[in-house]
């Protein structure tokens, strides 16, 4: 009898809803309530039908406008054409051009609906999606920033060299200090990134709920994994979690030839055939062609001791991965997910592998039937340095002089503009008092050299961030402004 409810609890939380109970069913019943919504009969861009939404992998797209009242609060986001009319009409003004923004100049009711927003963390990009019962509003990704440590570094240096060169100081004693929860810069940066994202976004939609996936497996359901017996078979959803930690575990290489990007498969160190186990402990991943080779034999047989030790080891979950996001779900007070089951409901949808599309199905998205519209736009962010404040090269000039280090501003471009340049738009990535600048897209594609500056119209204003908006449909990178009017 206890046997049994044993396992039937144990069979409940392997579902998808069992094991993130909040969002889901809120997103279903909203669906169930309004049914499909009069945005059907959207066509805007593109209004190419031949043009299949890459990311959904279906024609069906939208695109919404956030929209702030009078006071500056979020209300439900509308449609372009929407917009373009309250603007034309003078009875709204433009807060932001990238995502755009408009803020209503005259007294409305406020209709809101539900929204979610998920958030796929990342230590390199961060992918964000935010759906309503019927559509996703708004869709991107966010680049972080990787320099911040060699940066520190460097300037670690610098000043060491300086000082050893200057005059005697008295040692000082016991005068750094480091407060509890201090997280390396590099770290902070995430962290606050992500905050900063998230805050942003609730300033310009009505967000009621935020999901975040905070590791790609869940240790606590395998309980001591290492140990205890985990039937990895045991429905799709479990095999998912065990497939992530093992790819974790085993640096998503294969355990004998360490040949990557391959396709893996989950294998016995010790052969079933031989008594070996299901267990977690007894399992690794291998290639095909290794566990076409090792056949019947023992890892240790097939000249791989060290594997058995390893996969008894528990496993040292990334810095990042424990610190960051389990913060991050603290200081939001949100909700949170695994990437086990947005990997398993994403396959399940037939939606390729990328952040937004895996933000999306984290939100609790769904492409299928009665789900959501995806966005036809994605906003593709990348987080940059704002200032250099160093104030002179490190290395003297011929004769000792000493250059200056950067230019704040040159006319009135300062580094990181989006400007436009023969049409196009683009990025200063390098700022020159010559007035010729180096202009790149987000991507850091060439766009010139050394091109004057005098060619150039100011766009954009980088704070800390630059921006693009692109369509979800196409590869390529083609930046499109959705509303060029304005
Ligand atoms: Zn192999």
């Amino acid at each position: 009898m206890k046997e049994q409810r044993k396992t039937q609890k144990l069979g409940e939380s392997i579902t998808p809803l069992g094991a993130v109970p909040a969002q889901g069913s809120v997103v279903a019943k909203l669906k169930a309530m309004r049914g499909s919504s009069g945005a059907c009969g959207v066509k805007t861009f593109p209004n190419n039908p031949e043009e299949r939404n890459q990311h959904s992998g279906k024609s069906v797209q939208e695109l919404r406008v956030p929209v702030l009242n009078m006071r500056g609060k979020p209300l439900m986001p509308t449609r372009p054409q929407k917009a373009r009319k309250l603007l034309e009409a003078g009875k709204a003004k433009v807060i932001n051009r990238t995502p755009f923004v408009i803020q209503l100049l005259y007294a409305t009711g406020e209709a809101k609906q539900d929204i979610t927003l998920g958030v796929d963390s990342g230590y390199k990009t961060v992918g964000y999606s935010a759906i309503s019962g019927t559509g996703e509003l708004i869709a991107g990704e966010l680049e972080l920033r990787g320099d911040i440590k060699r940066l520190l570094e460097k300037r670690r240096a610098y000043r060491r060299g300086r000082r050893s060169r200057l005059w005697y100081r008295e040692p000082r004693f016991d005068n750094r200090g480091r407060k509890d929860g201090w997280l390396a810069p590099s770290l902070d940066h995430k962290l606050q990134s992500h905050i900063k994202l998230i805050e942003q976004l609730k300033q310009i939609l009505p967000i009621t709920n935020v999901i975040i996936e905070v590791a790609s497996f869940d240790q606590q359901k395998m309980v001591k994994p290492e140990i205890s017996g985990v039937e990895y078979q045991q429905g799709e959803l479990q095999g998912y979690n065990v497939r992530n930690y093992l790819l974790e575990k085993f640096n998503h290489k294969c355990a004998y030839c360490g040949k990557k990007d391959v396709p893996l498969e989950i294998e016995h160190i010790v052969p079933k055939s031989r008594g070996g186990s299901n267990r977690v402990s007894n399992l690794t991943l291998s290639c095909h062609d290794c566990n076409q080779k090792k056949g019947n034999k023992t890892a240790k047989e097939f000249g791989h001791p060290g594997i058995q030790k390893q996969a008894k080891q528990p496993l040292k979950a990334t810095a990042f991965m424990n610190v960051i996001r389990r913060k991050l779900v603290d200081i939001l007070n949100c909700g949170w997910t695994y990437g086990y089951i947005t990997k398993h409901n994403r396959v399940k949808q037939g939606l390729e592998k990328s952040h937004v599309n895996d933000a999306f199905v984290i939100a609790g998205g769904n492409v299928e039937g009665e789900g959501q519209k995806r966005s036809a736009a994605i906003c593709k962010g990348k987080e940059v340095r704002r200032q250099n404040r160093s104030l002179y090269k490190a290395n003297l000039l011929k004769g000792g002089r000493r250059k200056r280090n950067t230019v704040k501003e040159v006319g009135k471009f300062r580094r990181f503009d989006k400007v436009i340049y023969k049409k196009v738009k683009c990025f200063i990535y390098g700022l020159r008092s010559s007035g010729y600048f180096d202009l790149r897209t987000i991507d850091g594609e060439k766009i010139g050299a050394a091109i004057n500056s005098k060619k150039l119209t100011l766009v954009e204003r980088a704070r800390g961030r630059i921006e693009e908006v692109k369509r979800a449909t196409s590869s390529t990178t083609e930046a499109v402004d959705l509303f060029a009017f304005c």
